[in-house]
């Protein structure tokens, strides 16, 4: 373990953050790394619990008191061995997880809990400075001869692709966009995760064997059965992207706009400003810009996060985000329904009010205002009390109108898409809109399995990485049928994965 007692002793360092006033002017990556020697103390802080319940905080069962001990003793290169034995992209969870881990610390009970996300995220980035990962393709004579079809290439698909690969069968993952990564590209800004991280992983995994075939919308530009006809299985990754839309006078405005469609627009145009290839434009007509605009975003999220973000960085005139449920403990984000060491159920993430957006908490719109044009003037709304949408309450006498020139709707998915993949290859649903496979991932159809946003609705990155090892294992035992493998341990949340209702975190279904 770390230094005995050294919790007593040394305090929490928080993560390092760029000054919101310099990076709200730039796409670059807000989070940085905190040096060596302050990440060993931090790691000295790890008491080695008997029960270390951040174990089982970690969706993917990361082994956190093992590399918190290595960074101590300035091992990092065991440290990232260790990482990597859980986690297939520690550099994209240590940059965007919102750590339940760190809620389920024991420290968290009375003090606070090891910063296990920054010495994470600096392990890995220690790792890729120093050369550490690189390719490691199976031996040739461990390939299977079976072949696996992934659709959708966001975390939980690229998890699943890396996994099977490495279990030497072939994996193909097929993918609409034009670039891999899911909502971790599409959703996710830049300020939050340069995409150049993304790619970084996903060169690695092409020298390891996986076939990325970007620009294929399965089910419309390729038919599923000749997928099945030539796959042994199928996994379908393709997340949780029904958005939720609000029915209420005015909404056929123009002006208003569902959140995804706004934050696809932005990363794609700073991918172009980046100079990235292959970054397309709206179609004429079609751009969604904060520009020089009042905007109000609906739904407080880490989606409408996100869009805040990316309207200050516009330069909008003003941008204030309207959360119907009020505002939690604002040091821990817990209500007493999520005592430790549950994760809390709201989103934590501030980094958008740190740079001059507005959130007010405890409001419903209940209206969009039209101007002579159709297009959106303002909002109306009122306060109300609740904390749930079975017991919300309005407060009499509460109406207001706020202007607004941009309206963007970020309240939650509603499940999968039912259009494209799902027309073509019909798959029993759950009562959740999600794909509907209990514990096992196999869908209602055989050799079709699921995993990620798409089995268990919209969650968080960590959750999705977690599905498709999990998932791939499934797959693994279904190919291999003399059992050549000794079965591996499940990790720490079960062979279940979450269920509705415990997913911590900061997802937007979650917070809703
Ligand atoms: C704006 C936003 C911000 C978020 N921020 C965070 C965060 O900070 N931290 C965090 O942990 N989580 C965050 N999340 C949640 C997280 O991104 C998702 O839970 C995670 O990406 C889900 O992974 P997935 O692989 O299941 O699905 P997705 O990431 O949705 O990927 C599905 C992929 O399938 C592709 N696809 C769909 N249909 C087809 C088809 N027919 N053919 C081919 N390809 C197809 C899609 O194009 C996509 O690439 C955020 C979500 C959003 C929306
Ligand atoms: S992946 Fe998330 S929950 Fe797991 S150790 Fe890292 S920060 Fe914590």
């Amino acid at each position: 373990m770390g230094e005995l007692s050294a919790f007593l002793k040394i305090h929490r360092v928080k993560a390092p953050y760029r000054d919101p006033e310099e990076r709200k002017h730039d796409y670059e990556e807000i989070l940085g790394v905190l040096p060596e020697p302050v990440l060993a103390e931090q790691g000295a802080r790890c008491m080695d619990c008997g029960v270390p319940f951040c174990h089982n905080g970690c969706p993917l069962g990361n082994l956190i008191p093992d590399w918190n001990d290595l960074v101590y003793r300035g091992l990092w290169r065991d440290a990232i061995t260790a990482l990597h034995a859980t986690n297939n992209f520690p550099e994209l969870t240590g940059r965007i997880c919102p750590a339940p881990c760190e809620s389920a610390c024991v420290l968290d009970i009375n003090d606070d809990p090891v910063t296990i996300k920054s010495i994470e995220h600096a392990i890995a980035e220690r790792a890729f400075s120093e050369g550490w990962v690189v390719a490691s393709p199976p031996a040739p004579e461990t390939r299977t001869g079976r072949s696996v079809a992934v659709i959708g290439a966001g975390p939980a698909g690229m998890a699943a692709a890396a996994e099977l690969n490495k279990l030497g069968h072939r994996v193909v993952v097929f993918e609409r966009d034009e670039g891999v990564g899911g909502l971790m590209r599409f959703g996710v800004p830049d300020a939050k995760l340069d995409k150049e991280i993304i790619d970084r992983r996903v060169r690695i995994l092409e020298a390891e064997g996986v076939e990325f075939r970007l620009g294929v919308d399965v089910g419309i530009d390729l038919g599923t059965e000749m997928l099945r006809r030539e796959h042994d299985a199928v996994v379908i990754a393709i997340g949780a992207r029904e958005g939720r839309d609000v029915e209420m006078p005015g909404r056929e405005c123009s002006g208003v706009h569902m959140a995804m469609d706004y934050l696809y627009q932005r990363n794609r145009a700073v991918a172009r400003m980046k100079g990235r290839p292959a970054a397309p434009e709206p179609p004429a007509g079609e751009l969604i810009s904060a520009a020089g605009k009042r905007v109000v975003v609906i739904g407080g999220g880490d989606t409408g996060m996100d869009c805040m973000s990316n309207a200050i960085r516009e330069g909008a005139l003003g941008v204030e985000m309207l959360d119907v449920y009020p505002e939690l403990n604002p040091l821990t984000g817990r209500d007493a329904r999520h005592p430790w060491p549950l994760a809390p159920k709201r989103t934590l993430s501030t980094y958008a009010l740190e740079e001059g957006g507005e959130r007010r908490w405890a409001t419903q719109v209940t209206e969009l205002v039209g101007g002579p044009a159709g297009h959106v003037r303002a909002v109306r709304g009122r306060e109300v009390t609740g904390t749930s949408s079975a017991d919300i309450e309005a407060v009499p006498g509460s109406t207001f109108e706020q202007p607004a020139d941009l309206v963007l709707l970020a309240i939650g998915f509603s499940g999968v898409e039912r259009a494209g993949l799902l027309a073509a290859l019909p798959l029993e649903l759950d009562r959740r809109g999600n794909i509907a496979a209990g514990s096992t991932y196999r869908t209602s159809q055989d050799g079709v399995y699921v995993a990620g946003d798409a089995r268990i609705g919209a969650t968080l990155i960590v959750h999705a990485i977690a599905e498709g090892r999990r998932c791939a294992r499934v797959i693994d035992r279904a190919l291999s049928p003399d059992a050549r493998r000794a079965p591996q341990p499940m990790a720490a949340v079960g062979a279940d994965g979450p269920e509705a209702g415990e997913l911590g975190g900061s997802s937007d279904a979650a917070a809703r």
